[in-house]
């Protein structure tokens, strides 16, 4: 089988306002995507999306057009879609990085082998090892700790179980901000906070000594991008398990995080790994070194929220029973791009058993929503 035509679907969609999250990486209330469609010399098409914050991962849904249009598209055509590893490696030959760019392509081509072998991309991966709902938990913005406690008991009352808060902004809001939420939900809900980045490790091991009492579950990227060694002090010092997400995009961040034994757990997803291959790879490898792996999210549309779930459904070390994940994307926005969007209700997001990544996208409604 042969690639025979890639094309590319700027998008840009609001998100709900009652959810919009801000962070210590600023507001989200658009979100940008880029929608690839690949054409082979079969007949079958394959979808893809490059999920887009420029201000996460650098990439824009025009970077990702432009990348694609102008270098991988050229290197991808005759190439076989169904020899994942070599797409892989045509696309690391021709750029670097363009994590969320190369995922679109990538997943596209896990689309198109899941067709022609007439099953779900989970099955290729090895076969379901966990029921095909997917458990969730909801991630709050930084709001003041009034609005949060509100806000977190709404949450609640919609069945969630495991709430992630926002942090990494001022300390002291910070830590206030959780604190209402604890008082506000109770003993028996599990709290997440996530700094993006935004703190660093004093800051983290101070505020994370305040929130004793507040009985936190896991604290989430507290140190910055790259310093492996203060987020290993970090979870050192807080007894509390660490997660590694916005510093781990590739094969060598994980291995530099087993390396300084800085994190519990690893947030992966094919968008920000470079595709469903390459995540699973730091799956395995995380797996090999005791350390578990979660599904993370930058708000993706309904195709990249499939590609997320066949990796939680088909690979063991997953730990989403442990450690809910982010995998909510499409429920942030009211507008949907495939004809058979996943279920997302009550906590959870139930992944297809259809061939391919399971979801058809709605090519003619794209032009409607360039941006
Ligand atoms: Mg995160």
């Amino acid at each position: 089988m042969e690639i025979t035509r890639i094309e590319t679907f700027p998008a840009e969609i609001a998100v709900r306002s009652e959810v919009a999250i801000t962070s210590s990486r600023g507001k989200h209330v658009r979100s940008p995507y880029l929608i690839v469609r690949i054409e082979t010399d079969t007949g079958l098409v394959g979808a893809g999306e490059a999920t887009t914050m420029v201000r996460w991962s650098g990439e824009s849904c025009w970077t990702a057009q432009s990348v694609i249009e102008r270098v991988l598209a050229p290197a991808l055509i005759g190439v076989d879609p169904t020899d994942i590893a070599a797409v892989d490696r045509i696309m690391d030959g021709a750029a670097v990085h363009n994590w969320f760019t190369k995922a679109a392509l990538e997943m596209a081509c896990w689309d198109i082998r899941g067709k022609l072998e007439d099953k779900p991309v989970y099955e290729l991966l090895g076969g379901p090892v966990r029921s095909r709902t997917v458990p969730a938990r909801f991630s709050m913005a930084a709001y003041d700790p009034e609005t949060a406690a509100a806000k977190a008991l709404e949450r609640v009352d919609w069945g969630y179980t495991t709430l992630k808060i926002k942090v990494g902004t001022d300390p002291e809001e910070d830590v206030a901000r959780v604190e209402a939420v604890r008082e506000a939900v109770g003993a028996g809900i599990a709290l997440v906070i996530d700094a993006n980045g935004g703190w660093n490790a004093e800051t983290a091991i101070r505020c994370c000594r305040q929130l004793e009492g507040s009985n936190l579950s896991l604290v989430e990227q507290p140190t910055p991008i790259g310093d492996y060694s203060s987020m290993a002090r970090v979870r050192r010092e807080i007894g509390v398990p660490v997660m590694a997400d916005d510093t781990c995009f590739d094969l060598v961040h994980a291995r530099e995080l087993l390396r300084h034994e800085a994190c519990d757990v690893i947030s992966v997803y094919p968008g920000k790994n470079g595709g469903i291959r390459k995540a699973a790879e730091i799956v395995q490898l995380a797996e090999e070194h005791g350390v578990a792996c979660t599904i993370g999210s930058n708000l993706e549309w309904d195709v990249a929220t499939a590609a997320m779930g066949h990796l939680v459904i088909g690979l063991e070390n997953m730990q989403v029973e442990t450690y809910p994940g982010d995998i909510l994307g499409p429920w942030y926005h009211h507008e949907r791009i495939v004809r058979q969007p996943l279920a997302i209700e009550r906590a959870s997001c139930t992944v297809s058993d259809r061939p391919g990544l399971g979801v058809e996208v709605d090519w003619a409604k794209l032009p409607q929503l360039r941006p």
